[in-house]
């Protein structure tokens, strides 16, 4: 008899178990399926690889990851989902108790483009330098070290060479990200003449986190600060600790001054920027791989209104806000300012939403019918005014009252121009070494 009830009672465990399995493979499933149908299924850069003969679906990937839906599990494994909405922090990585995972670039069948540079973070043009993760090494703490690393490597190949002739800098760092701003520091404690220079602000991609944003890094050490303790931290964290840094140690920047061009010297180079132009001996690449946000190259673009990325819906309140595209990114914008109560036109130069959410573009008509999100297809921003902006909706201008303008079209990713200065690319597909 007891063991007719254990037996039962096992069957009974054993068949909720297997509806539990089965519900939880459907669910990442359709959620893969969804990810197919709008490109986010694939990668765009660094992601997890989840080695199928390790893993042994403990989830613990699957909690880790502070990113909505890159990984879940299905038939008892970690599976990848959206895996182009991966930001690399690796967290996955260290959570698995098994090893299964590696952050990989590129898949087997589509290749990522990674600049070529040597154990010494050199390029193929001799001088020219790269760190952080344009030269494919992700992640905050990574970024710092490989900044401080490649600025000893330039400042050992500069000790002999001698001082620079006047108006000559040894090093021109271009980026401020974590990379720019080790490299920088490091710059700084080895006494080199640096100019260090970003298109936007202080603090790369961090600064562009939404608010409040998890950030997961490691300790590390930075030249003439001392040792950073952050583990789990925020954005706001991270960017109080940049200014900090900036201004206990006095570190310069010029900032919104963009890379332009660079002309190869006999000993060193000409660098051009939106500022004009300088000469350095050493330069230092540490852009990212999030690339320039495109412009829509109209009047009035330069006015503070207009931005091309969303950190905070919630700083708009009764205000009439544009904003342009027609991906996921300007979709998911245009709802959430709607949501704080204000007025918001979503303007696409196309008919229809060619790839985005199937959520999405579900959660989008239902704004546009309760009329909290105004949809104007067909239309392009053509002038842009203090209190107004111009629509050419169809070929007729329209002027809307307008307080604020996000602009979501996309970016130009950085390897042409690595390419158009003459660095090596290389294609890596994925699978871990
Ligand atoms: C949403 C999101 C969440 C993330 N979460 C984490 C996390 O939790 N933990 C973690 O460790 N990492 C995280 N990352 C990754 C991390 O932000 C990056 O790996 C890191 O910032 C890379 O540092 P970097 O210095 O190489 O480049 P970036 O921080 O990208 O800085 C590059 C800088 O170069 C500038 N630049 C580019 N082109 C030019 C040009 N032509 N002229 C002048 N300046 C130029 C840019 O304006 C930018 O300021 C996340 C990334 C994203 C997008």
């Amino acid at each position: 008899m007891v063991i007719l009830v254990t037996i039962i009672l096992f069957a009974i465990a054993l068949s909720i178990f297997i509806r539990h399995e089965k519900k939880k493979h459907a669910v990442v499933s359709e959620k893969v399926k969804e990810a197919k149908e709008c490109g986010t299924y694939e990668p765009i850069s660094l992601h997890p690889y989840i080695d199928p003969n390790k893993c042994i679906g403990s989830g613990a990937c699957v909690k880790a990851c502070h990113e909505k839906d890159v990984i879940g599990l299905s038939n008892g494994k970690g599976r990848l989902i959206n895996a182009s909405m991966c930001v690399g922090h690796g967290a996955c990585a260290l959570a698995c108790p098994v090893g299964a995972i590696t952050l990989v670039f590129g898949t087997a069948k589509r290749g990522v483009e990674i600049p070529y540079v040597d154990p010494y973070f050199e390029t193929n043009v001799k001088g020219i330098y790269i760190a952080g993760e344009l030269g494919g090494m992700g992640l905050i703490r990574n970024s710092l070290v490989q900044g401080i690393q490649a600025m000893n490597n330039m400042a050992e190949s500069l000790k002999d060479a001698g001082a620079a002739s006047a108006g000559v800098y040894d090093v021109l760092v271009v980026g401020a990200g974590p990379a720019g701003i080790g490299a920088t520091l490091k710059a700084m404690e080895k006494k080199l003449n640096y100019l260090f220079i970003d298109q936007d602000e202080f603090g790369g991609t961090v600064a562009n986190f939404p608010v409040r944003k998890i950030v997961m890094t490691a300790p590390v050490e930075l030249p003439l600060y001392g040792k950073v303790q952050f583990r789990e931290t925020t954005k706001e964290t991270i960017m109080e600790l940049w200014n900090k840094i900036k201004q206990d140690t006095g570190l310069k920047i010029n900032t919104k001054e963009k890379l332009t061009g660079v002309e190869t010297l006999p000993d060193g180079f000409k660098v051009k920027t939106a500022g004009g132009e300088y000469t350095t001996r050493k330069l230092l690449l540490c852009l990212g791989r999030r690339g320039t946000p495109r412009k829509l190259g109209v009047p009035g673009e330069s006015m503070p209104k207009v931005s091309y990325r969303l950190i905070d819906p919630a700083q708009h309140k009764n205000e009439k806000v544009i904003v342009v595209g027609g991906g996921d990114s300007a979709v998911e914008a245009a709802m959430a300012i709607a949501a704080e109560g204000n007025e918001v036109i979503l303007s696409y130069r196309k008919d229809t939403f060619g790839r985005i959410k199937a959520g999405n573009k579900t959660r989008l008509d239902e704004a546009v019918k309760k009329g909290s999100v105004k949809l104007v297809l067909n239309s392009n921003v053509t002038e842009i005014l203090p209190k107004e902006a111009k629509l050419d909706v169809a070929g007729a201008i329209e002027t809307v009252p307008n307080d604020y303008i996000y602009v979501f079209a996309g970016g130009e990713l950085p390897n042409a121009f690595l390419k158009s200065i003459g660095l090596k690319i290389e294609t890596h597909y994925g699978m871990p070494s």
